[in-house]
């Protein structure tokens, strides 16, 4: 897949009327109010460009599953006040995204303007990639931009189908997920390391193996650590494990060995007495862990090999946290990753981190000003890294 795609940069908008596919996808309390407005904040650059070049701006999203009932709370009604105050303009808003209404509405919307369409997910046809479906969202607009990251690894109608009719561009979201994630795998700057970490080799295991393909070093934390210990002969108490992932543990250790990719694993762990905050604690060698007792992060031996593994780097990628960084107490390796990663950084290293916990564990140390590029792909981010298709980034017209 090439990754020199065109963006609104590269487009005549002046005039046109443009259909932009965002992931407002926001979280809201019992009472609607939104809780998180970083997903409609982080498209305002794009938006205000279209509006500043004399465009009209036609929103669409989805906000959650709905089904056939059309349930009202997840109608995007709820985000039109928001959508305005961010972007200073009285949003419009149709109570379908096909249809005469929206087409009228469509076709009224003046140049600096700014129209949303209801829940792209009301229509089945939206996820079927329905082709009709497509072209009557393709006919409302003159170009088609996509900003909506989050949905790239699906062919859907408003990201993917809709090429068939109109020309898609990347907005300047889309444009920074592709340039440092895709140009990132591609043509890394090196030494190159990953950090992979959280709960399940299982879910993480796609990342592993393509990431073995293209690194120098991967440090392998979290929970799934322990599923590459066990499968190693290594005692492990009553930590997370998953017998029926030693093989595959096994096949991506050899799998490095022959390529010449150093595996970290942790060397100490911070071990509980049973799964709490308050559990009584030590901390003992990979080697040392007891029955009865459980590893709930990596140890301090362990964060000193971390910063040592990316002193020098110059591309980092990390997912999952080394620990259960929730409770304070098994906190110290995601932490000691995040310092080390901004310390990288600083240094020169390009770092992208993804991952609900990973950006947490930044947000609270305070240092995620000093990341490159903070994903917010979520499931996109994991198999763009994995290396599967990316549809929603294939529609995109190549410059
Ligand atoms: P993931 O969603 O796969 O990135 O996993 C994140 C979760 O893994 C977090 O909620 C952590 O608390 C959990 N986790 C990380 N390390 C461990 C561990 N050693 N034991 C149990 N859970 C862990």
């Amino acid at each position: 897949m090439g990754m020199n795609k065109k963006t609104i940069k590269d487009v005549e908008l002046k005039g046109k009327k443009v259909f932009v596919r965002v992931d407002y996808n926001v979280p809201f309390d019992e009472n609607m109010n939104i809780t998180n407005d970083t997903r409609i904040v982080r498209t305002k650059e794009t938006v205000s460009y279209l509006l500043e070049q004399g465009a009209a701006v036609i929103l669409a999203c989805h906000i959650g599953r709905p089904t056939e009932a059309r349930e009202e709370k997840f109608s995007t009604k709820h985000l039109v006040k928001r959508v305005s105050e961010v972007m200073g303009v009285d949003v419009k808003w149709v109570p379908d995204c096909v249809g005469p209404e929206a087409e009228k509405a469509a076709a009224d919307l003046k140049p600096g303007e700014i129209l949303l369409l209801e829940n792209l997910r009301y229509h089945k046809e939206e996820k079927k990639n329905n082709p009709e479906f497509a072209k009557q969202l393709a006919d409302l607009a003159d170009l088609a931009v996509d900003d909506a990251f989050g949905v790239s690894h699906r062919a859907h109608a408003a990201n993917a189908g809709i090429a068939a009719y109109k020309e898609v561009v990347a907005g300047f979201l889309m444009e920074k997920e592709i340039k440092f994630i895709g140009q990132t795998l591609e043509a890394p700057q090196r030494p190159f390391v990953a950090i992979i970490g959280g709960a399940k080799v299982s879910d993480k295991i796609g990342v592993i193996s393509n990431m073995i393909d293209k690194v120098d070093k991967i440090i392998i934390g979290g929970g799934m650590a322990h599923t590459f210990d066990a499968a190693q002969g290594l005692p492990i108490g009553n930590s997370l494990c998953e017998k029926d992932k030693f093989d595959e543990a096994l096949a991506q250790l050899a799998k490095a060995k022959e390529k010449g990719v150093e595996v970290i694993l942790p060397v100490d762990l911070t071990i509980a007495d049973r799964f709490a905050a308050d559990a009584n604690t030590q901390v003992v060698d990979v080697d040392k862990v007891p029955e009865n007792w459980e590893a709930l992060d990596s140890g301090p031996k362990t964060s000193e090999k971390y910063v040592e593994a990316l002193a020098g780097a110059k591309t980092v990628v990390w997912n999952g946290p080394m620990g259960v960084f929730e409770f304070d107490a098994f906190a110290k390796g995601t932490l000691a990753v995040a310092k080390a990663v901004a310390g990288a950084t600083e240094q020169g290293a390009i770092s992208i981190v993804g991952g609900g916990d990973s950006i947490a564990a930044l947000t609270k140390t305070g240092l995620s000003d000093k990341i490159s590029h903070i994903s917010t792909g979520g499931g996109a981010t994991l198999e763009f890294l994995e290396g599967k298709p990316m549809p929603g980034i294939e529609a995109i017209a190549d410059k």
